[in-house]
C-alpha cells in the first residue's frame, strides 16, 4: 500500500471511530455516583399512614441503600441525611451539579412511600420518566464541567439514552424485589411527570416502597426485617450499574 493511501485509510479509521463514539450512549458503562433522594423530610411529611410519615421511611430506605452501595466502594451523594426540608427543585439543582470524578455517569434515585384513597390499593412500583417528553439536559450553567463532555449530543438524543437506562434500571429493581421479596404485589414499571425525573438530566428512577394506606403494607414498612429486604433488593440491583 501506498503511504498515502495508508494515511488515508488511517484518517478514515479514525473519523468512522469518532462518528460511532459520538452516536453511543454516554450513560454506558459503570455507574460513576449514585445520587440518593429520600423524598419529602422536614415540614413536609410525604404520606401520613397508620403511626407512619412517609418521609421517615424514605430516609430509613434512602441512607441503607446508600450505606450499601458505600460498603461497596462506590460513590454516594445524599440529598438528604436527616429530617431536612428541601424544595423538589433544590432535589434536581444538587443532583445536576454533582461533580463527577470518575468516568462514567450519574445515576438518581429517589426513594418514596405511596398512598391512595382506596384502602385496597397495594405494592410495589417504580417510575420513570414519559419516553415522548423532552426535557432540559445538561447545560453549563448546571455543570460546566460535564457540559462539555455532553455538548456533543443533541438533547432529544440525551432524553432518549437517559430513557432507555433508566428503563433498565427500573426493570433490574423490579426484578430483584420480585426475587427477594415473596409477599409484595409488583406492580411494575410505571411511566410518569415526576418533577424529579423530569429535572434530572441523567438517567433516573423514581420507587414507591408500598402503600401506606394499606394497613398491611403500612405494616410492613414499619418491620425491621421487611425493610432491610428491601435494602438488599435495591442495593443489589443499583451495584449491577
Ligand atoms: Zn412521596
Amino acid at each position: 500500500m501506498k503511504k498515502s493511501t495508508k494515511l488515508f485509510a488511517l484518517l478514515l479509521l479514525f473519523f468512522f471511530f469518532t462518528l460511532c463514539s459520538g452516536f453511543s450512549s454516554p450513560y454506558e458503562g459503570e455507574v460513576s455516583v449514585f445520587i440518593i433522594d429520600a423524598g419529602h423530610g422536614g415540614k413536609d411529611p410525604g404520606a401520613q399512614g397508620f403511626e407512619l410519615d412517609e418521609k421517615d421511611i424514605n430516609l430509613e430506605i434512602a441512607l441503607g441503600v446508600g450505606a450499601k452501595l458505600e460498603e461497596a466502594g462506590r460513590e454516594v451523594v445524599y440529598t438528604r441525611k436527616d429530617d431536612s426540608y428541601l424544595t423538589l427543585n433544590e432535589r434536581c439543582e444538587l443532583a445536576n451539579s454533582v461533580i463527577v470524578h470518575k468516568s462514567g455517569y450519574p445515576l438518581f434515585v429517589s426513594i418514596h412511600v405511596n398512598s391512595a384513597s382506596s384502602a385496597s390499593a397495594s405494592g410495589f412500583e417504580v417510575y420513570v420518566k414519559n419516553d415522548d417528553k423532552l426535557i432540559k439536559m445538561i447545560s453549563p450553567e448546571m455543570n460546566p464541567m460535564l457540559a462539555i463532555k455532553y455538548s456533543a449530543y443533541k438533547p432529544s438524543a440525551l432524553n432518549s439514552y437517559k430513557d432507555e437506562r433508566s428503563k433498565e434500571v427500573a426493570e433490574s429493581i423490579v426484578k430483584e424485589v420480585k426475587k427477594t421479596i415473596s409477599d409484595i404485589k409488583i406492580r411494575g414499571i410505571k411511566k410518569d411527570d415526576f418533577f424529579v425525573l423530569n429535572g434530572t438530566w441523567m438517567p433516573s428512577v423514581l420507587i414507591e416502597l408500598g402503600f401506606i394506606s394499606n394497613e398491611r403494607e403500612n405494616n410492613l414498612l414499619k418491620d425491621s426485617s421487611y425493610k432491610n429486604k428491601l435494602i438488599d433488593a435495591i442495593s443489589a440491583a443499583l451495584l449491577s450499574f
